[in-house]
């Protein structure tokens, strides 16, 4: 084991770790800084018995009121970057945009409109993010995960990629290697302005949320019909359907994970009474939401 001592922290809050500003404690919490003390994090858990979240940027992720009752291992410190040629390789940890600017510094173009999303590379890839028509698994060459302890590389092809789907879920990734284009620096600075800024003007960035609530249905948009349900500005507790653009919930100062979890049942409940439409959620839950209640782990069973 080369868990470093002291890295291994008790009740911490998770909040401040996730863009919803929302969520009880974790019981455990680390931040491994190489990939060899993340494996003994993901052993340790394994032996203990503990339940694990691997947490990227924090973007995507409603954390329950009760916590969660296992290890949360930060990935924030695995930032490494290689630029070899057209290929860019990067730690799982590494931030989308910081990886786009880097891009762009190197004259290389594919990351301008993914650059704006705040999320890590890993949480990335699991969602397959996606913005403006552009999505991450399109760049993939390769995806590095934990397996058994080890390193094992799997090929794009080798992955089921779709909307928000990559096959990666309940993985480990540790990092990937992304295959760009060559373009001009000033042209590509130019589109990540311009895609940021219709970004601002768009979303309700002000405000902790945790992007888009619902995956958008076949031919539809989430947002669109949420709106036309009458929803904008519709509010629980704390958490409000945004009034800019109604597939984002915002934290409106102390919103709790239930008044969320209220909130989308009402949103679900009403498109499908106005539309017959069954909305899904893009969000990953992960903790305990009710008393009683079994923990919940993204894309994987319990430890
Ligand atoms: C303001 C705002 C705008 C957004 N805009 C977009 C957008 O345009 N397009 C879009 O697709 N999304 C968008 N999102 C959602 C979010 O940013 C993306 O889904 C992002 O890819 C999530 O990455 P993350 O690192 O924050 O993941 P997290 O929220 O930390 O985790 C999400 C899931 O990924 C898993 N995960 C994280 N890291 C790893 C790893 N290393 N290995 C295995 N599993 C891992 C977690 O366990 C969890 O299941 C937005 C969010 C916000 C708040």
């Amino acid at each position: 084991m080369r868990i470093r001592e002291g890295n291994l922290r008790e009740r911490m809050p998770l909040k401040g770790l996730t863009t919803f500003r929302i969520g009880g404690p974790a019981r455990f919490l680390a931040e491994p800084a190489h990939v060899d003390e993340l494996r003994d994090f993901c052993v340790l858990a394994q032996e203990e018995g503990w339940p694990l979240l691997l947490l990227g940027g924090g973007s995507n992720l409603l954390v329950g009121d009760g916590g969660f009752p296992g290890l949360v291992v930060l990935t924030r410190s695995l930032r490494k970057v290689k630029i070899e040629g057209y290929r860019i390789w990067a730690q799982s940890g590494t931030s989308l945009t910081a990886l786009a600017v880097l891009a762009q510094k190197a004259g290389l173009s594919g990351l301008e409109a993914l650059g704006g999303i705040p999320g890590s590379i890993g949480g990335g890839l699991v969602m397959n993010a996606g913005a403006f028509g552009r999505f991450l698994g399109d760049l993939v060459e390769e995806v590095e995960v934990l397996m058994e302890g080890k390193v094992e590389v799997l090929t794009k092809d080798e992955l089921v990629w779709g909307y928000r789907k990559s096959g990666l879920e309940g993985k480990r990734i540790v990092g990937a290697t992304l295959s760009l284009v060559p373009g001009d620096r000033e042209g590509i600075s130019r589109e990540m302005a311009l895609l940021n800024k219709k970004r601002r003007e768009s979303q309700p960035l002000d405000k902790p949320s945790a992007g888009s609530i619902f995956r958008n249905p076949q031919g539809e948009e989430a947002g669109r019909l949420i709106e036309k349900a009458g929803l904008k500005g519709f509010r629980v507790g704390d958490a409000m359907v945004s009034r800019l653009h109604a597939n984002f919930i915002v934290n409106m100062g102390e919103a709790l994970a239930k008044d969320v979890v209220s909130l989308i049942e009402v949103i679900k409940r009403e498109v499908e009474g106005f539309f017959s439409v069954s909305l899904e959620e893009e969000i990953v839950y992960a903790g305990i939401f009710e008393e009683n209640e079994d923990c919940l782990v993204p894309g994987g069973p319990l430890l």
